[in-house]
């Protein structure tokens, strides 16, 4: 599964847990990207399209724009919402780890023993039964999910806010 999408669920439940605190948020990320990826799931083609010319211009193009989605996201949630950016950036960032170890691995051979065969794993158990969601519907997932991590985001910060008794502005006070 692409990037973005790891970070939007990694994101939505970390600010769907009640205390936010950005290692938990950064662990739950890591494990979400598991579940996630035992969803069979298509590229689109884009694994072959950097195999094609063995490409590393063509990895960071892609690796670039996913960089880059993810930051506009956390962006524009946290411009509405100021406060969550350390969440959602731990989250992300968590969410993105088995793909980090996996390239790690890739590029110093130097092989970890659970982590990589768990993710593997993932990646192929349930692909023979059922059908894979194409690289159009991570796209659609990956824009529910940051809108719902954006509304929920709100929500919270919404209620903190008249928990703490900040719910009037200030010239009203
Ligand atoms: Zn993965």
């Amino acid at each position: 599964m692409y990037l973005i999408l790891h970070a939007a669920l990694g994101s939505v439940l970390a600010v769907a847990k009640g205390r936010r605190r950005p290692l938990v948020a950064f662990a739950v990320g890591w494990l979400s990207h598991y579940f996630l990826d035992a969803v069979p799931h298509g590229d689109g083609g884009v694994v072959e399209w950097i195999q094609e010319a063995n490409s590393a211009f063509r990895l960071a193009l892609v690796g670039g724009a996913e960089i880059l989605g993810i930051g506009l996201c956390i962006g524009f949630i946290g411009w509405r919402k100021a406060g969550v950016v350390p969440l959602l950036t731990a989250a992300s960032l968590g969410s993105a780890m088995p793909d980090i170890v996996n390239g790690f691995e890739l590029l110093t051979k130097f092989h970890l023993r659970v982590l990589e065969p768990l993710h593997r794993w993932c990646h192929a158990t349930l692909e023979p039964w059922f059908p894979s969601v194409p690289l159009s519907g991570q796209v659609i997932l990956s824009i529910m999910l940051w809108l719902a991590c954006s509304l929920i985001a709100g929500r919270r910060s919404a209620r903190q806010r008249i928990a703490e008794g900040r719910g009037l502005a200030p010239e009203r006070r």
